[in-house]
């Protein structure tokens, strides 16, 4: 588990090779993280966005990811991915742990190591959250991802609470 850190904070401050952003399906910016992302980002994150294919105002289906400039942030590239409303979908865990897979996968593909990652759908897409920190640190200790160095950005004590609590067990 030596690749995978956690900070308590706020992950545009983050100095890495790529942040990971829970975007939503359009990936023009949004609440949370997202909007936090935007804002430090400055327009060319959006611009940015705003370049990738779309098919029906959905650039990003949930549990996928995409990849794009990081403006202004002190990282190489934004990740986007979209994790699931926990709520409204049939196979919430399958999603999200597909939204964190897609994310290290174009990690990869384009030679970054280091990577600053929030907690996926854990905002106003509602995931419980220690179910959601079983699955974040359980695919972020999977074989083919064993090279990347992973640290969690957690925003609040209760989250960061509960994923220091999951890395304990592992
Ligand atoms: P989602 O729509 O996927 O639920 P949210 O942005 O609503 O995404 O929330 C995802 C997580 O990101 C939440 O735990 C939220 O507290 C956290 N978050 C919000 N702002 C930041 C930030 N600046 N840095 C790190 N995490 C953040």
């Amino acid at each position: 588990m030596s690749g995978i850190k956690l900070v308590l904070g706020d992950i545009t401050t983050a100095e890495v090779d790529a942040i990971v952003n829970a975007a939503n399906e359009h990936m023009l910016g949004g609440g949370g993280v997202d909007g936090a992302i935007h804002r430090a980002a400055g327009p060319a994150l959006l611009a940015a966005c705003r370049e990738v294919a779309e098919a029906n105002g959905v650039r990003c289906p949930t549990g996928q990811a995409r990849i794009t400039a990081a403006g202004n942030l002190k990282a190489r590239y934004v990740i986007h991915t979209v994790g699931p409303v926990y709520a409204f979908v049939d196979n919430p865990a399958q999603l999200l742990a597909s939204a964190y897979r897609s994310s290290y996968q174009l990690a990869l593909e384009h030679g970054c190591k280091r990577l600053a990652v929030p907690a996926i759908s854990c905002g106003v897409y509602g995931y419980p959250l220690a179910d959601a920190a079983r699955i974040a640190l359980g695919v972020s200790s999977e074989a083919p991802y064993r090279d990347l160095d992973i640290t969690f950005y957690l925003f609040s004590q209760a989250i960061y609470d509960i994923w220091i609590a999951e890395l304990g067990r592992r």
